[in-house]
């Protein structure tokens, strides 16, 4: 292995979407920029239907090209299935807006990640797999490095410090530093899993030109599916529910995802002809926040910030945003000499309340007896909105109009609590630490 350098400007953690984009920006920036991932490159995860809108950082990212030869199952909208099989009219994003940002893929997660990986060596990041971080090293309260356990080809470890002025923590949901540091939220309104597998030989729905990510309730509303078909006919197929009814008392995940499916003709019609091609998996308790996202030395991005939830697709996107502007933020600091939490963390009030709306159609959707299509139907006025919600654009514009008539599924699942006070409990923690 080739040896680390002592020293570096930035330290990336984890080489998932945020981690890579995060590592690729900074570098390309002219600074010395390690990323490191502790698993070997490709490696399996979740989370395949990509948002529209990351269009504009694969654009900056330079990997248009690359994800377009792909080979990726192209997406081209979304759908929904209400408790009764009734499917919402498809959501085709470039009806909405003819532009090729409308249209966006359905990835094989190890092929993509290791895709960004790899493109933030070729922008001048040391890129190391099979590399963990052990901890983060503190100076005071302040990152000044971490220490690294390296495995090589023959399974040898080596552990080493490097010292580094700033460090990126992109560790994902093992959220290495807000973990070690107390700062998790798990939240209590979202306690969700999910059980998943991939299939051959399922219907693909193929119109408009691509495939679409469809959600289906299931008959009784406690649990929803998605379904996600990718290239080499693959489908990827979860089911989504509260924590306690899916894995408690209820047998195997396996078990309990076909009990599930029984109750999801969508899903059952669409995997009649169906081969499992890989086991059951699970993920639980995934949606949480971090009380503070920033510090002198050191921020989160992507999922080791926080989570939301997968119903709207919106994690690769939020991890691929908070990834460029937490890079902008670390190349001006890097630049000014000043690399305090109050600049590292300067992106995180404006995108805590953008991904906040996310958050909040999220909550609708879990309310009970909201319906996405039943509610446009009902007020067409929101259709557009609603679309730009779907496609990710979040984060330019005003945007709520949608939130007054929403009001009554937002009160049903917060319990009282106004979209309004959410917001601002939401905000608050977010915001990073200024001595
Ligand atoms: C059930 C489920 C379904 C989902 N579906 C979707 C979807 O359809 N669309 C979507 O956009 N999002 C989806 N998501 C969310 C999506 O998977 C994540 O938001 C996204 O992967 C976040 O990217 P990231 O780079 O922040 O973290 P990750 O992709 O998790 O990458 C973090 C990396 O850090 C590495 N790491 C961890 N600890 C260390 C350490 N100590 N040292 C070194 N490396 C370390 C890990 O090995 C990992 O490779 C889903 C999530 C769940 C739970």
């Amino acid at each position: 292995m080739t040896a680390f350098a002592p020293e570096y400007d930035c330290v990336v953690l984890g080489g998932g979407p945020a981690g890579s984009t995060a590592a690729a920006l900074v570098a390309e920036a002219g600074f010395s920029t390690l990323l490191v991932e502790r698993q070997r490159m490709p490696r399996e995860h979740i989370g395949e239907s990509l948002m529209p809108e990351t269009y504009w950082i694969f654009e900056r990212l330079g990997v248009l090209e690359k994800l377009a030869a792909a080979g990726y199952a192209k997406k081209v909208g979304v759908q929904f299935v209400n408790n009764t099989g009734r499917e919402s009219a498809p959501f085709f994003f470039r009806t909405h807006d003819d532009r090729p940002s409308s249209e966006t893929w359905h990835v094989d997660r190890g092929h993509f990640d290791k895709l960004l990986f790899d493109h933030a060596g070729e922008r001048g990041a040391d890129c190391r797999d099979g590399v963990r971080a052990l901890e983060i090293l503190l100076d005071g309260e302040a990152a000044c490095g971490v220490r690294l356990q390296a495995v090589d080809d023959e399974g040898q470890t080596e552990t080493l410090d490097v010292a580094a002025k700033v460090v990126i923590d992109a560790t994902g949901q093992s959220s290495l530093l807000a973990s070690r540091l107390g700062l998790r939220k798990v939240n209590p309104q979202l306690k969700k899993a999910a059980i998943w597998q991939h299939f051959r030989g399922a219907a693909r729905d193929e119109e408009g030109g691509g495939v679409k990510t469809i959600i289906m309730h299931t008959a009784d509303k406690q649990a929803w599916f998605w379904y996600i078909p990718q290239a080499r006919d693959v489908v990827s197929v979860g089911v989504v529910g509260d924590r306690d009814y899916l894995l408690k008392g209820r047998g195997t995940p396996a078990e309990v995802f076909a009990e599930e499916m029984a109750k999801c003709a969508g899903v059952e019609e669409r995997l009649a002809e169906a081969l499992p091609i890989d086991e059951v998996a699970v993920a639980k308790e995934f949606s949480y926040t971090t009380e503070r996202s920033a510090g002198d030395g050191w921020v989160l991005v992507g999922d080791a910030w926080g989570f939301i939830d997968p119903v709207y697709s919106s994690g690769v996107y939020f991890a691929l945003k908070s990834a460029e502007l937490a890079a902008d933020c670390v190349v001006d600091g890097l630049r000014r000499g000043d690399v305090s939490g109050a600049t590292l963390g300067a992106w995180l009030p404006e995108f805590g309340s953008r991904t906040n709306l996310v958050r909040k159609l999220v909550y609708a959707f879990y309310s009970g007896e909201f319906r996405v299509g039943k509610f446009v139907m009902e007020h067409p006025q929101h259709h557009a909105e609603l679309v730009d919600l779907l496609i990710g654009r979040v984060f330019d514009g005003e945007r709520g109009a949608i939130f007054a008539d929403l009001e009554p599924w937002l009160e049903r699942a917060l319990g009282g609590d106004s979209p309004g006070d959410e917001e601002a409990a939401e905000d608050g923690p977010n915001v990073p630490s200024v001595a």
